[in-house]
């Protein structure tokens, strides 16, 4: 039942996602983002609660498409809307004021919602030292690691192998 519902929470997703891409310069689909931040949580995370992964799955369906909170609840119930909510930013602000939110909030969130952005945080830096987005420059690159670096210190004390990850990247760029 719980696999089923997995595949059926991949699917939802697929299909939210399906005309857009990532900003790397291959124009990766942009759903090999969610499935890969399931696959970090499940596998790197050890995480095997359905929960966090559903939230993984859809955590960019309403920020990024015209989901609706009320559509997951519907679907996944009350539990995966409340750990998607957590980890969409709030679209009606201006994106340097969403960033700064991140690192405020971050130690704040529920455990499940801080799993879902330490896998995330995780994936966008290694998506991010596999190949440098269009029109990216390397400042903007090394300013992206240092935001991150700065919400992932409010998300700590949550995961040990993620944040260990994530330290080794930090590490690589002389940031902590
Ligand atoms: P972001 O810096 O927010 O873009 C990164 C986000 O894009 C990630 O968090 C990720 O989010 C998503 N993403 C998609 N594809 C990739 C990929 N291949 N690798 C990594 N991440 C990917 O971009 P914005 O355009 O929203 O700009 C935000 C800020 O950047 C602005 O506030 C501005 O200050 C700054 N900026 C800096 C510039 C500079 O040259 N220094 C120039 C322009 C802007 P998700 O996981 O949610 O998909
Ligand atoms: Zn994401």
């Amino acid at each position: 039942m719980d696999l089923q519902l997995l595949v059926s929470t991949a699917n939802f997703a697929a299909i939210k996602h399906k005309d857009q891409r990532r900003k790397d310069p291959d124009q990766t689909p942009y759903i090999n983002h969610p499935i890969g931040v399931a696959e970090i949580l499940s596998k790197e995370g050890n995480v095997s609660d359905i929960e966090v992964l559903q939230g993984a799955l859809l955590h960019d369906t309403v920020e990024d498409t015209e989901t609706t909170f009320e559509e997951i609840e519907e679907l996944f119930g009350s539990n995966v809307r409340g750990i998607v909510a957590e980890v969409t930013d709030d679209k009606g602000l201006p994106k340097q004021e969403r960033k700064r939110l991140q690192v405020v909030n971050a130690p704040k969130k529920s455990k499940k919602a801080k799993l879902v952005k330490l896998a995330d945080k995780l994936y966008n830096l290694r998506d991010l030292n596999r190949s440098t987005p269009s029109g990216w420059s390397q400042e903007r690159v090394e300013e992206y690691f240092q935001w991150a670096a700065n919400v992932v210190q409010g998300l700590r004390g949550t995961n040990e192998a993620l944040e260990k990850e994530l330290d080794k990247l930090f590490k690589e760029r002389n940031i902590i």
